[in-house]
């Protein structure tokens, strides 16, 4: 990572289950207002990582550090309230609640001032603004992947760890999750994110960090990545 002060800094993170090293000695870091893309097979552990990072599961041993606060083994709420958020690769949201009252229920502790216009601003952002009185279950399962990243945005949180949020996507709606991507981070928002759509990872990340059977591989720009042959066999299969 570049020079600075990085907003998350992990080093020799551990977390087996049974005999699986899904999270084997990761180290990295995260420069404030970076869009930083996360690859690699599946099963190498990028989830695991964000559990451990967002509090979901426990270390075995390392550390993990967030906005000057050493985080590793705290709970996932005290984690939230730090300013870290996160999307799940299952949406989580409220069925019998409309889109607006969603994402008015996202609102942060701390942060419900103001919760109604940051909520209009959130259904134009994410072009929601026509369903913004439908009920969660009756969206599309792209709106719904919208839903949850406009919940995630009123949390107010300074990092945002994105889960295969363009996965299964329409393109229209992969477009609209990219272009909120850009302009949150011109707010100052840093990303973490998730990514096998490699287009997506081309176009708006930073800065790649590549995993594999739990370790960190590799990480650089996009062109680096793509030049290292290593990465390109036990990735992409080339
Ligand atoms: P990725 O997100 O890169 O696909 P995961 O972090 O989800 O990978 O999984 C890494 C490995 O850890 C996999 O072998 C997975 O089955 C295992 N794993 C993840 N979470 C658990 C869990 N709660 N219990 C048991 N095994 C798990
Ligand atoms: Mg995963």
């Amino acid at each position: 990572a570049g020079a600075g002060d990085p907003i998350l800094v992990v080093r020799e993170l551990y977390r087996h289950f049974g005999g699986i090293k899904a999270v084997n000695g990761v180290s990295l870091d995260v420069d404030r207002r970076e869009i930083a893309g996360l690859i690699g097979p599946n099963g190498s552990g990028k989830s695991t990582l964000f559990n451990l990072v967002s509090g979901a599961v426990t270390p075995d041993r390392g550390q993990i550090r967030f906005d000057g606060h050493e985080i590793g083994g705290r709970k996932a709420h005290a984690i939230a309230r730090l300013g870290l958020a996160r999307t799940f690769q299952i949406p989580a949201m409220f069925d019998n609640m409309s889109v607006t009252e969603n994402l008015l229920a996202a609102a942060a502790e701390g942060h419900w001032q103001g919760a109604r216009e940051r909520a209009a601003e959130t259904l134009a952002l994410l072009k929601l603004d026509h369903v913004a009185d439908n009920r969660a279950s009756d969206l599309s399962g792209g709106q719904q992947k919208l839903l949850e990243f406009g919940r995630v945005i009123m949390r107010q949180a300074s990092l945002i760890l994105l889960d295969e949020v363009t996965a299964g996507v329409h393109p229209n709606i992969r477009k609209i999750i990219l272009e909120a991507i850009a302009r949150l981070r011109e707010r100052g928002i840093t990303f973490l994110v998730i990514e096998h759509d490699m287009e997506m990872v081309r176009n708006v990340c930073d800065r790649i960090i590549v995993m594999d059977a739990g370790r960190v591989v590799a990480s650089g720009s996009f062109n680096d990545i793509v030049r290292n042959s290593e990465v390109m066999q036990t990735y992409l299969g080339r």
